[in-house]
Order: C-alpha cells, then sequence, then structure tokens
C-alpha cells in the first residue's frame, strides 16, 4: 500500500492556521488525518480532550519525551506542546495524509524523521495584521499578547527557509493554494 503523505503546516501565532486546518480536513479529496498533538495548556472552553489536543499533566508529558514517544516538542508561552510519533505512523502507514500543525521550530525536527513530509508556512497579510489577530484573540492578558507578537516575529524569520510559502489574505484562497500542493505531491509520489 502506498504510504500517505505527511503535511506539516506552520506560520506565527494567530495567522490563522487552525481555520485553514479545520477547512483542509473537511475536504474529502484530501485524506487527510489530524495529528493531535499532547500539550501541558490548560484545555480552553469549546476545546476536546483526544480531538484538539490530548491534555496531560508536566509528569506525563516528561515521560512521553523520556520514552521517545514525540517527533518533536517544544515549549511554548509557559506550557509544553509535543507530536506523538506512534499516531503519524500509524496514519500514514495505512495510506492517509496527515496533517501536523507546528509552531516554526517545530518543523525542523520533523522533517529530520520524515525528510519527504510537505512543509507548509502561512503568511499573514502583513505583521499589521497579525498583531492585530493576537490582540484581539488575546484581549484580557496583556503580557502573553506581547510574548505572542515576540514570538511571531521570531517564527515570521523562518519564513525564507521555506520553500512552500502561502499568504493567508483570504482563507478561501490559502486553502486551495495548500489543497493544489498537497494533491500535486500525491500524484507526483503515485
Ligand atoms: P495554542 O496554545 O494557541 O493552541 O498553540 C500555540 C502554538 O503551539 C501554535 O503556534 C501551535 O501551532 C503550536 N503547536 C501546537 N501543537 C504543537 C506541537 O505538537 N508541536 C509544536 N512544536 N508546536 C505545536
Amino acid at each position: 500500500m502506498t504510504k500517505g503523505i505527511v503535511v506539516i503546516l506552520t506560520g506565527a501565532s494567530s495567522v490563522g492556521k487552525g481555520q485553514i486546518r479545520n477547512r483542509l480536513l473537511e475536504d474529502e479529496e484530501l485524506n487527510l488525518f489530524y495529528s493531535i498533538s499532547e500539550t501541558t495548556r490548560p484545555q480552553k472552553e469549546g476545546e476536546v480532550d483526544g480531538k484538539d489536543y490530548y491534555f496531560v499533566s508536566h509528569e506525563a508529558f516528561a515521560e512521553s519525551v523520556k520514552n521517545k514517544e514525540l517527533l518533536e516538542y517544544t515549549e511554548f508561552n509557559g506550557y509544553y506542546y509535543g507530536t506523538p510519533k506512534a499516531q503519524v505512523d500509524f496514519l500514514v502507514d495505512k495510506g492517509k495524509n496527515v496533517l501536523i500543525e507546528v509552531e516554526a521550530q517545530g518543523v525542523g525536527p520533523i522533517k529530520l524523521s520524515i525528510p519527504d513530509a510537505l512543509a507548509i508556512f502561512v503568511m499573514p497579510a502583513s505583521m499589521e495584521e497579525l498583531e492585530k489577530q493576537i490582540e484581539m484573540r488575546y484581549k484580557d492578558d496583556e503580557a502573553s499578547i506581547q510574548r505572542r507578537i515576540n514570538k511571531a516575529k521570531m517564527e515570521m524569520e523562518l519564513a525564507p527557509l521555506f520553500r512552500n510559502i502561502v499568504t493567508n489574505d483570504d482563507v478561501d484562497k490559502a486553502v486551495s493554494e495548500i489543497k493544489e500542493l498537497i494533491l500535486k505531491v500525491q500524484k507526483d509520489r503515485a
């Protein structure tokens, strides 16, 4: 059986990765399954454990790291996030395409393990637009806003390292560009 493709979706915090991700996952033609990350950050209202993330304790996360169960992991805004390896292997071996959403530093370690993964960097329409989005999303927490803006600036500096850059000035357009990239890789590998 042909193995599935691993698609890595990355870009700064609040650039709209979540919205793009959901649209891609809904598209049956893409045969795309979401790689659910482990995180130590608290569950937000509306989030579902085992769907959006596996919400785990610090101790459980440390155990996953110690047992080398994560393809990569990072600390972000005081919490840990990581990509469980077994889940990705399982889906890819079954011929399913897998979508991994990570912050930009997570991409390198994944590419080391899965060199033919398709990495896509999502750009904001502008830095001003991104700052506006971050401020709107985290309006009650000034310290978190500043941390996320600083982190977003650092992440944007990594953009030139990516061959596939998609600007999210229009979600429909961004989604269809990414869909085309995935279908092209799928065709090339068939
Ligand atoms: P949030 O707390 O807003 O859900 O996520 C914060 C950041 O962590 C986002 O940029 C998201 O893409 C990233 N992230 C989520 N899961 C993972 C993961 O497993 N590994 C890495 N490196 N980053 C992740």
